[in-house]
């Protein structure tokens, strides 16, 4: 879900990194991305675990605020053609053991955004913590589809298939949670994870949940923000990088488009008012992966087999955010 309570900072049209690649016209990504050649990692993708959740819990208390983004016109980084997932279910157990993976070394914090639990907790979930640039609730139910699946459900299962193939990759992975803990972890404590494990990248799951109609991924970047115990300044310009590189690869792997309502149309917003961001001293980014009000984009988030291309496409963005 999202978190609206800041005013909208304003479109910056001349954001544009000169050191960067434009990437982002949306009618040619996919195409551009085709035709490039292919990489290491095409093939230790195809044999991921694929492990299917059953209908969601009662609802949440979904909530759909407005908007208040704003939409750097940065690109795609190199979104890698890899394996073109299957779609269909692998009885593999485990992902093989990759000691000397391009990831060896290296550590990858994943947040499943929410929790399962967290509707029945909302006194503690409410609880205001500090997040450097002012105060925010501890965590939010998140939100749900129409038919009652959780996002709190989607990203756990989209995380622990991210987990599976960067773990596959050499990568040791810290979740925030998992199911281990009847609410949270509030969002400062989220952050301090990633920063505690002193990991190289991290990556926070999500799924919206706003009017149907609106369409589509997003990654949400942190602004530069200063306060209290939030510092960005260090992991501004890395996380773009590490955000613009899951944008293209998760893109090219669901085929799903950039959101047609925040974004314009780059799949990238930049956000000052989450305390995951705020506090995090490692380079971190939020995903948005579709919109769970809407039918279509529900359709795929639903779906096991899209739910690994999604994973597929997190971890070959952070697979080449980390130069492996
Ligand atoms: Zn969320």
């Amino acid at each position: 879900m999202r978190y609206d309570d800041s005013p909208p900072p304003p479109e910056s049209a001349s954001a544009t990194d000169p050191d960067r690649p434009w990437y982002a016209r949306r009618s040619t990504l996919v195409v551009a991305a085709g035709t490039l050649a292919p990489v290491c990692l095409a093939g230790w993708l195809a044999t991921q675990v694929l492990t299917s959740t059953g209908p969601g819990e009662p609802a949440a208390r979904g909530s759909a605020a407005s908007a208040s983004l704003a939409a750097p016109p940065s690109g795609f980084r190199d979104a890698k053609p890899g394996v073109t997932p299957s779609g269909s279910a692998s009885s593999s157990a485990a992902a093989p053991a990759a000691p000397n993976g391009p990831l060896s070394g290296r550590t990858v914090v994943i947040d499943p955004g929410h929790n399962t639990g967290n509707f029945k907790h909302g006194s503690e979930i409410d609880r205001q913590v500090d997040i450097g640039t002012g105060r925010k609730e501890c965590d939010t139910t998140g939100t749900t589809t129409n038919s009652g699946y959780m996002e709190a459900e989607f990203t756990l299962d989209v995380s622990r298939r991210l987990r599976t193939a960067l773990e596959a990759q050499g990568a040791t992975v810290v979740l925030t949670h998992q199911a281990d803990r009847p609410w949270g972890p509030c969002i400062d404590e989220r952050a301090r994870i990633g920063n505690e494990a002193a990991a190289d990248a991290v990556v926070s799951v999500h799924a919206d949940g706003v009017s149907a109609g609106n369409r589509g991924f997003h990654v949400i970047l942190p602004a530069q923000v200063k306060g209290g115990a939030a510092d960005t300044t260090k992991i501004v310009g890395p996380s773009r990088e590490l955000g613009e590189r899951i944008a293209g690869n998760f893109a090219r792997t669901t085929g799903s488009a950039p959101a047609n309502y925040l974004g314009s149309g780059t799949g990238l917003v930049v956000r000052d008012d989450l305390g995951g961001l705020n506090l995090s001293t490692r380079p971190k980014v939020f995903i948005e992966c579709g919109n769970m009000r809407d039918a279509k984009d529900a359709a795929q988030l639903t779906s096991p087999e899209w739910r690994q291309k999604a994973a597929q496409g997190i971890a070959q963005g952070i697979v080449g955010f980390l130069g492996g």
